[in-house]
């Protein structure tokens, strides 16, 4: 029987860089669920499609081929055989996957390829229904959060040290409109799983916060 961490929460919150680096120590298997979701919101910004348009992002569906293959210290995400790990990064390619995200051809067509993933191998899945819909059995279940004024700082000070500076007010705000569109959708919105440990890293640095996530995954996967 493989092992599943499932790790949910919003966006900010050090989900990603906390989830890669556990997995490399514990020889799991990452998968960044976000990134498929930002693939497809590549795809529709390519093909000309608003990733609002139901109908027109449901069309493109079965021209996408998506690989999320695992590589030492993450994952590499491919597009139809083309490598986008990075372009799918960038700032309009978020706000695309969270508009095609609230779609439900878009997650069920997602829902299989994510289960097969954790089927076979021991693996550390970060998203937002990882939890609650995905793995609903997974061995181990984190609700990883912080107060938006918190992710708000160090996403003002990711941004600064990419060199694109902006004001902590306007960050601020993206933050919260995040959250609003992820918890407020009909098809499968963020929320913390019934019998998911909760783990509020506000006032955490990354080295307590990674401390803190491994003892509680370590306990409950009797690791
Ligand atoms: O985690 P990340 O910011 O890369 O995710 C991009 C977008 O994809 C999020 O804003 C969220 O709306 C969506 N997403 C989702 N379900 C997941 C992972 C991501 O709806 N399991």
């Amino acid at each position: 029987m493989s092992i599943s961490v499932a790790i949910d929460g919003p966006s900010g919150a050090g989900k990603s860089t906390l989830a890669r680096r556990l997995a490399a120590e514990m020889g799991f298997v990452y998968v960044d669920t976000g990134a498929m979701y930002r693939s497809i919101g590549l795809f529709a910004l390519e093909s000309g499609i608003d990733p609002h348009d139901a109908a027109g992002v449901e069309a493109l569906l079965p021209q996408i081929h998506l690989e999320a293959r695992p590589v030492p210290g993450g994952q590499q995400m491919l597009l139809n055989g083309r490598d986008v790990t990075d372009q799918v990064r960038r700032e309009e390619v978020g706000m695309a996957a969270s508009a095609v995200s609230a779609l439900p051809a878009v997650r069920a067509f997602l829902l299989d390829k994510q289960r097969q993933m954790a089927a076979s191998q021991n693996v550390l899945m970060d998203g937002r229904d990882i939890g609650t819909v995905v793995l609903p059995g997974a061995t181990v279940k984190i609700f990883l959060t912080a107060a938006p004024q918190a992710r708000a700082l160090r996403r003002q000070k990711e941004l600064e040290a990419k060199g694109q500076p902006r004001p902590y007010g306007e960050v601020l705000a993206d933050v919260l409109q995040r959250d609003e569109q992820d918890s407020s959708r009909a098809a499968a919105p963020l929320r913390q799983a019934e019998d998911a440990v909760r783990l509020d890293t506000t006032y955490l640095d990354f080295e307590e916060s990674f401390a803190r996530l491994r003892e509680i995954i370590c306990r409950r996967a009797g690791l």
